[in-house]
C-alpha cells in the first residue's frame, strides 16, 4: 500500500535532523557516550486499554551529554547507524534490557515482555540471531519475555534472509513485531510471508484520527485477517483512545498512559500492579 503521506512526512524530518545532526554530535562524541555512561535506557508501558493493565514495555534509548544535554535519538540513531557504532550500542541496549526485565522479575513483579527496537543494520549482521540468543543466556531472561521491534524497511530487501532469521528468531521463542507500519512500501502479500507476532500502527495515522482515518481502518483490517496482533502507537488523546478501541484495537502505548521514563520511575507504575 502507497502510504505517501507518512513517508513524506518522515523524509523530510530525517533532513532536518540530519543537517542539525552534522553541526552539534561527532561519532566521535557518540563513541565515547557508550565508555562515558551517558547512555541510559527509559521503558514506555504497552498497555491494554480495557483493563488499564501494563501488558509490556518499549525500550528507548536516551543520551544525555556533558555539553549539550539531551539529544534524541532522532539524531543520533542515524549517526550511529552511518558509522556502524549502532552494533556495539544496539547491543548494548539489548543485554541492558534483558537484564532490567529479568531484574524486575526477580523482584516478584509480574513478568511482562520487554522490547527492543533494532536497527535494520544490527538486524542484517551474519550473527544477529546468535547475539540475541547468547544476550538471553548471559541474561537468564525466558525468550518468551523479550520482542523485537523491526522495521517494514528492514523486511524489504533480502527477502530469503530476512525471513531465515525471523524463523530462527520465532523458533527460539522470541516476539516480533513491525514497527513504524504503513510509512513502508509492504504489500499485503508480503506482510504474509512475514513471520511475525504484531504491527505497530505509526504515530502519523494516530494524529489524523478525527479528520482522517481511512488508513487505520486498513492497517487494522489487514492486520485481523492476517491474525496479527496491533498496537496503536502516539495515542495522546481520549478521543483517539475511544476510536481505537471502536476498531477493535486495544493495545496502546501513548502520553495518554505515559511517557518513556527511566527504570526508577517504571518501577513505581509496576509497584501499582500495573495499572496504569
Ligand atoms: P519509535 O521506535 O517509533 O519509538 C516511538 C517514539 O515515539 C519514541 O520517541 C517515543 O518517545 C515517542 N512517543 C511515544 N508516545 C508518544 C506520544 O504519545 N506522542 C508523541 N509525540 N511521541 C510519543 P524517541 O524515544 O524519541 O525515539 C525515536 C526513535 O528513535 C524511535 O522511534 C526509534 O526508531 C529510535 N530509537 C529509540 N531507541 C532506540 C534503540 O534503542 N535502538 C534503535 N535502533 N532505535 C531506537
Ligand atoms: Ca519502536
Ligand atoms: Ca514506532
Ligand atoms: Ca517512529
Amino acid at each position: 500500500i502507497a502510504m505517501y503521506g507518512a513517508k513524506k512526512e518522515s523524509n523530510r524530518r530525517f533532513k532536518f535532523y540530519t543537517s542539525d545532526m552534522r553541526n552539534r554530535v561527532s561519532s566521535d562524541m557518540l563513541r565515547s557516550a557508550l565508555e562515558k555512561n551517558e547512555l541510559q535506557l527509559y521503558y514506555q508501558p504497552k498497555v491494554n486499554a480495557v483493563t488499564k493493565t501494563i501488558e509490556g514495555m518499549e525500550t528507548l534509548l536516551r543520551w544525555s551529554n556533558s555539553k549539550y544535554g539531551a539529544i534524541s535519538p532522532m539524531e543520533f540513531i542515524p549517526l550511529a547507524e552511518e558509522t556502524g557504532l549502532i552494533i556495539p550500542i544496539g547491543e548494548w541496549v539489548l543485554k541492558r534490557a534483558c537484564l532490567q526485565n529479568r531484574k524486575w522479575q526477580d523482584l516478584g513483579y509480574n513478568p511482562i515482555r520487554v522490547a527492543v527496537n533494532i536497527s535494520s543494520i544490527q538486524f542484517m549482521q551474519p550473527d544477529f540471531t546468535r547475539v540475541v540468543k547468547k544476550t538471553l543466556e548471559e541474561t537468564k531472561l525466558n525468550e518468551k519475555y523479550l520482542e523485537l521491534e523491526i522495521t517494514e524497511s528492514v523486511a524489504l530487501n533480502k527477502e530469503e534472509e530476512v525471513i531465515e532469521k525471523l524463523l530462527m528468531l520465532k523458533d527460539m521463542g522470541i516476539q516480533i513485531s513491525i514497527d513504524d507500519f504503513g510509512t513502508g512500501y509492504s504489500s499485503l502479500s508480503y506482510l504474509q510471508r512475514l513471520p511475525v507476532d504484531s504491527l505497530k500502527i505509526d504515530r502519523s495515522f494516530i494524529k489524523n484520527i478525527g479528520s482522517d482515518s481511512t488508513i487505520i481502518k486498513m492497517i487494522i483490517g489487514m492486520a485481523q485477517s492476517l491474525e496479527l496482533s496491533i498496537v496503536a502507537e502516539g495515542v495522546e488523546t481520549k478521543e483517539q483512545l475511544d476510536y481505537l478501541m471502536n476498531l477493535g484495537c486495544k493495545y496502546m502505548q501513548g502520553y495518554l498512559f505515559s511517557r518513556p521514563v527511566p527504570a526508577e520511575k517504571f518501577e513505581k507504575l509496576l509497584a501499582d500492579n500495573g495499572i496504569i
